[in-house]
């Protein structure tokens, strides 16, 4: 029963592991269709979400990257982002962050990480998580469209991929979305359904402004991450995937 949060080095623990299991045995060739090595869950993929960043701290008091830090990265996606990981830095970062990823390197492996090696927190942050014009930005993203690198191939994978989740399997690689069946085994547990309104619009403040997290922005959660994904496996397979789900029209 070997399973791996897809685009990390982290495996899932033995508890999560067996939860990702019965939920897919429970459902394979009813809502979750195969197509080659893909389970596709059909369900969570439409489940709505509205990503509406911008406005998060403003109605929530903070963003999903603040008092956090990304998973691990691997293969292209790591070598890529090693090689621009200080000059995102000089750039976009005026404090003594840049004299602390430079003695202390970008990267650190602590209990909270399991041991995995992530990007390092400052002062409660991601490292990369920098305040411009008011707002709280990733830098890597930033940096990203000045450079016309693709955003998806330099930040950390993970980052990109909510609401969608992705894990390697024995019996393939299950596509689904963060939904209350999946926060069990899920990477992003029930914390974003517990706090936050782009997967939980029950969780939308009272007399939030109506333009902010608009109920007419909600859109399947599989469109929110389409872009990433034909970024990684090529607007053929992803294609096919997207044959499978009943999106609106
Ligand atoms: S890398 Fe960027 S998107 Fe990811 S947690 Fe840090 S600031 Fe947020």
């Amino acid at each position: 029963m070997r399973s791996r949060y897809y685009g990390t080095a982290e495996a899932l623990g033995f508890q999560e592991a067996l939860a990702a299991y019965h939920y897919l045995t429970s459902r394979i060739d009813r809502t979750i269709l195969r197509y080659g090595r893909f389970l596709i869950d059909t369900e969570a993929l439409l489940v709505p979400v509205n990503l509406d960043c911008f406005h998060c701290h403003l109605v929530h008091g903070q963003t999903c990257c603040e008092q956090g830090q990304p998973y691990s990265m691997t293969g292209t996606n790591l070598s890529l982002f090693e090689s621009h990981a200080l000059p995102i830095l000089d750039r976009h970062a005026q404090d003594e962050r840049v004299e602390t990823a430079r003695v202390r390197g970008v990267f650190e492996a602590t209990a909270a990480t399991d041991h995995h090696s992530c990007i390092r927190k400052f002062d409660g942050d991601c490292l990369y998580l920098v305040k411009q014009g008011g707002q709280h930005i990733c830098s890597i993203h930033r940096y990203a469209l000045e450079e016309k690198i693709e955003p998806a191939q330099l930040k950390p994978f993970s980052c990109s991929l909510f609401p969608l989740e992705i894990i390697e399997m024995d019996e393939g690689i299950l596509l689904t979305a963060v939904t209350p069946d999946t926060m069990d085994f899920s990477r992003w547990g029930d914390f974003y359904h517990k706090h936050y309104s782009c997967v939980n619009p029950a969780r939308r403040p009272k007399g939030t402004p109506a333009h902010y997290f608009s109920a007419r922005d909600y859109r399947p959660a599989w469109l929110w991450a389409r872009d990433l994904l034909v970024s990684y496996w090529g607007d053929a397979d992803v294609t096919s995937i997207e044959s499978k789900l009943s999106l609106p029209v």
